[in-house]
C-alpha cells in the first residue's frame, strides 16, 4: 500500500502519521519526494481498511499496490488448487462436467436426469432441494424432501451430488448429506453464510453474484478460505448488463483474469448466463476453449414442463450433443473430458 501525503504537510505531522501506522502491525517505509512525502506500507496489509488511511488529514491519496486477498491470490500459491470430490478432480487436466436439473421435483424425474446425464460422461450431478426463486410464489423446491432424492440418485448412479445451500441452519445437515456445497449468485455476499461453509469439510461452489467484480468475487472466496476450507471452486455465471436478450451476459474474460488472479479452479454455467437452451451450447465450447475447468449444465427430461428454468433446460439428447461437441475442443487446449 502507497500512501501520498499532502504537499504541506510537515516532516513532524508524517512521522506522527506513521507511527500511527505502524500501530496497525505494518511497517513504514519514508520516501520525500519532491512535493512531499509518501510511504509505503509494508508487511500484511490486508486488515487494514484503506478508507481509515484515507481519513487521515495529511493524507493525499492511498493506493493498494497489493490484492487485498491473501490465500485466494495465485501470488502466493502459484499452483493450481485442484479440488478431490470422491475422487474426482477439478482443476485438473480433466474437465469437469455436472449436469441436471435446475431442482429436484419428483422421484422419477431427478433418476431419469441423472441416468441419462451419467451415460452421456457427466461426472457429477446437479439439482436444486432448495431454491432461491425471485417470488416467494414460485416453486422454492422440495427442501429436505429433494436431499433425499438426490442421496437415492447418488446411490443409484454414483455421480456425486452438488447442491445449493441457502441458510447457516442447514450446514450440519449438508454436511452429511452433499458431495459439493453450492453458495449461489444471490448468496455470495452472504458473508455469515461464507463463514459456515467455510467450516465445512466438502468443498464449496461459489458462484459469482449477479453485480459483483471478480475482485468482490475473489474476496467471497478469501472469506470461505479465512474459515478453514480451502476447497473453493468458481464458478462464471453470468452478470446483469444492460443487455435483456439473454438473462445475463456470460463474462468469457472472467476466465483467464481468474486463472492469472488465482489457483483456484473455475467452471463456467453457460445454462444462468444465456437462460436460453439454444445459447447453452455455444457458450460450453467458448468457456472450455477459454480455458475453464468445467461446466455445470442444467438438464431437463421434459423442459417445457420444468418447475424452473425449462426454457434454458437442455434435453438429456442435446446434452449428449453437447458432450460430443466440447470433446474436440477440449483437446485443442490440451484437456480432456
Ligand atoms: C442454480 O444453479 O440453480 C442457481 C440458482 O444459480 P445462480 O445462483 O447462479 O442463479
Ligand atoms: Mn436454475
Amino acid at each position: 500500500m502507497v500512501v501520498v501525503l499532502k504537499p504541506q504537510t510537515s516532516r513532524e505531522q508524517m512521522l506522527v502519521l506513521a507511527e500511527n501506522l505502524k500501530k496497525l502491525g505494518v511497517n513504514v517505509a519514508i520516501t520525500e519526494g519532491v512535493t512531499g512525502y509518501v510511504l509505503g506500507i509494508l508487511g500484511d496489509t490486508s486488515k487494514i481498511d484503506q478508507e481509515r488511511v484515507e481519513l487521515f488529514p495529511e493524507v493525499e491519496k492511498v493506493m493498494r499496490v497489493q490484492e487485498p486477498y491473501k490465500k485466494a491470490n495465485r501470488k502466493f500459491h502459484p499452483n493450481d488448487t485442484i479440488v478431490d470430490i470422491c475422487g474426482r478432480q477439478i482443476g485438473g487436466n480433466k474437465l469437469a462436467i455436472i449436469a441436471g436439473p435446475c431442482s429436484v421435483e419428483t422421484p422419477e424425474q431427478i433418476t431419469s436426469v441423472a441416468n441419462s446425464v451419467k451415460n452421456s460422461g457427466a461426472g457429477l450431478l446437479r439439482g436444486g432441494a432448495f431454491k432461491p426463486r425471485t417470488s416467494p410464489y414460485a416453486f422454492q423446491g422440495l427442501e429436505d424432501e429433494g436431499l433425499e432424492l438426490l442421496k437415492v440418485a447418488r446411490a443409484n448412479t454414483g455421480l456425486p451430488i452438488v447442491t445449493e445451500i441457502m441458510s447457516p441452519k442447514y450446514v450440519e445437515i449438508f454436511e452429511e448429506a452433499v458431495d459439493v456445497v453450492q453458495v449461489g449468485a444471490r448468496n455470495m455476499q452472504n458473508f455469515d453464510l461464507l463463514k459456515e461453509v467455510g467450516k465445512m469439510s466438502k468443498p464449496i461452489l461459489l458462484k459469482r453474484g449477479l453485480a459483483n467484480t471478480i475482485e468482490e468475487w475473489l474476496m467471497s472466496a478469501e472469506y470461505i478460505m479465512a474459515s478453514g476450507n480451502e476447497n473453493v471452486i468458481l464458478c462464471e455465471r453470468g452478470i446483469r448488463t444492460y443487455e435483456t436478450y439473454t438473462r445475463n451476459t456470460l463474462d468469457i474474460s472472467a476466465i483467464p483474469a481468474i486463472k492469472k488472479l488465482s489457483h483456484l479452479p473455475i467452471i463456467v454455467d453457460p445454462s444462468h448466463a444465456a437462460g436460453r437452451r439454444e445459447m447453452v451450447l455455444p457458450l460450453s465450447l467458448a468457456a472450455i476453449a477459454a480455458g475453464a475447468d468445467g461446466l455445470i449444465v442444467e438438464v431437463h427430461n421434459d423442459p417445457a414442463n420444468a418447475k424452473c428454468d425449462g426454457p434454458q433446460s437442455l434435453t438429456p439428447e442435446q446434452f449428449q450433443d453437447l458432450m460430443n461437441r466440447i470433446k474436440p475442443i477440449a483437446e485443442s487446449v490440451g484437456r480432456e473430458l
